[in-house]
């Protein structure tokens, strides 16, 4: 059985490990959000490729999300030390990502390529492929000015009104991660942002294409429930977006490419017109927890394609 997720970087990153408990990497696939990329003075930093690499390899920090597990801050403090405002918390393993990243980017390497280099080191068998190869950046507008999504999260702690967010550049679909929507049984719109995470990628025309053309075989997971995100400020981006931030929101927006979509089992009844709504545990604490999510999503899944 094959299976492509979407992702972001802390949701579907939980829901990969429940099919991880369940599938042979190899038939596994994880279409990556890249609307956060960004050079540092190292490197090339790609957050949400580098959690699904970490996870894949059994080596992300599961505390926040992003980073490796037990990874030292040497450089990080050193830098602060010399009086280097170095805002975002770079760990010294996770870096040498970046500097590998950034080093075969500029001896014209694609960011595709890249990743299957960074698979390969790893032993990574699934395949993780970046939305697009090109430049596609968020851009959110918020009640003080423009700014990036880390700028927003860490030095401005998701804080300020957004008023709307809008992505920048012109960015053409990676053939790969089109492949792979088209190739799998079933594709799993994890329960990321749906404004940062997942728009991005379906802006992307190929995808967003081939995504309709399968719709009945495609399923989102709610990363909202009740009112609110299970983590971070998904809620405000959705509102600037003029979705209302509910599980029902959310089906609504993606009701063109995805015919099914998983709220938690305490929601409510609800409808949402041309979408059919299942209902299971979506909260993922415990590795059961995961397990039990993906399963239920091949048992829904497995006969649609
Ligand atoms: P980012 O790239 O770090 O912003 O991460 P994502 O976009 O992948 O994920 C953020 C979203 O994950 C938030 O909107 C959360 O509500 C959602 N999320 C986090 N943990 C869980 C969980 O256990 N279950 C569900 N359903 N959603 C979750």
């Amino acid at each position: 059985m094959k299976v492509t997720l979407l992702s972001g970087g802390t949701g579907t990153p939980k829901l990969l490990q429940g099919f991880m408990q369940l599938l042979p990497q190899e038939e596994i696939a994880v279409v990556v959000n890249t609307a956060e990329d960004t050079w540092l003075p190292h490197g090339y930093l790609s957050p949400d490729i580098d959690t699904v690499l970490y996870t894949l390899a059994g080596l992300v920090n599961e505390e926040t999300w992003y980073g490796l597990r037990g990874d030292t801050f040497a450089t990080h403090e050193q830098l602060r030390r010399l009086g280097f405002d170095e805002f975002m918390n770079i760990g010294d393993l996770d870096r040498a990502t970046h500097i590998m990243r950034g080093e075969l980017l500029r001896q014209g390497l694609t960011l595709e390529q890249v990743t299957r280099r960074l698979c390969e080191a790893f032993g990574i068998k699934a395949s993780v492929l970046p939305m697009t190869n090109q430049e596609l950046r968020s851009v959110i507008v918020t009640s003080q000015g423009e700014m990036d999504l880390h700028e927003f999260l860490i030095k401005h702690r998701a804080e300020p009104d957004v008023l709307g967010v809008r992505f920048e550049g012109r960015a053409e679909a990676c053939e790969a991660s089109v492949a792979a929507i088209k190739e799998a049984d079933f594709v799993v719109i994890g329960p990321s942002n749906p404004v940062t995470s997942i728009m991005p990628i379906l802006s992307m025309k190929e995808i967003r294409a081939s995504l309709e053309r399968r719709r009945e075989s495609v399923v989102a997971v709610s990363p909202i429930v009740g009112n609110m995100p299970v983590s971070g400020p998904a809620d405000k981006f959705l509102r600037a977006f003029g979705v209302e931030p509910t599980p029902r929101g959310v089906a609504c927006l993606y009701r063109d490419v995805a015919a099914h979509m998983v709220v938690d089992e305490s929601e409510a009844e609800l409808h949402a017109d041309g979408v059919e709504v299942h209902r299971t545990g979506i909260l993922m604490r415990t590795p059961g927890d995961k397990r039990r999510l993906a399963e239920f999503l091949i048992k829904l899944m497995k006969h649609r394609h």
